[in-house]
């Protein structure tokens, strides 16, 4: 099955993109001991595709503090992710919370889209650019909570999803 998943540091607007891309669907609560928020998982859809979405939630909360067991199952859900949305703070800038996970996404960085959010309007987009330092090629500036630049990014990861074998009645 497709899996998407959502990463980035707390107060990105993680969980306001993932019910975004969700819509109003049910979700899935996986709880992880010693994880502050649980990780969030929902069946998507975009055209003609289907995914599962997880919004992986307090995982990168303690940065360096991660335990072994939870950086395991955390490099695990990243190796069998088809795409990982990498979420930062287009407002922020780039935070020592991004660079650790940024260094922690990089053997992955081919299917990393790094979504810049909180571009809520035009003269905010200049601060985009700051955000290639973090060396991902594959850039989307969004607005999670207004909706801006959300289908763009959706149709970039409907070409990487594969395609679903068509089903004749
Ligand atoms: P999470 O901790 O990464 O899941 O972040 P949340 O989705 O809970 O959002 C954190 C805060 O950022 C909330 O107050 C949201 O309303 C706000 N937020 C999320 N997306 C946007 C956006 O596109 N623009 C602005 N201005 N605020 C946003």
């Amino acid at each position: 099955k497709n899996q998407v998943l959502i990463v980035g540091r707390p107060n990105v607007g993680k969980s306001t993109l993932f019910n975004r891309i969700v819509g109003r669907r049910k979700s899935i609560v996986h709880g992880i001991p010693g994880v502050t928020r649980d990780i969030i998982e929902s069946e998507a859809s975009w055209k003609d595709k289907k995914f599962m979405v997880a919004d992986t939630g307090g995982i990168f909360e303690g940065g360096e503090e991660m335990s072994e067991k939870v950086e395991k199952q955390v490099k695990k859900a990243l190796s069998e992710a088809q795409v990982i949305l990498f979420v930062v703070d287009g407002r922020e800038g780039i935070t020592a919370g991004d660079e650790y996970i940024a260094r922690m996404l990089y053997p992955y960085r081919e299917k990393v889209f790094l979504v810049v959010n909180k571009i809520d309007s035009e003269k905010l987009q200049k601060n985009v650019y700051d955000f290639y330092a973090l060396g991902f090629e594959k850039v989307f500036p969004v607005s999670a909570q207004h909706g801006i630049g959300v289908a763009e990014l959706l149709d970039a990861l409907h070409s990487l999803l594969p395609d679903e074998p068509v089903k004749l009645e």
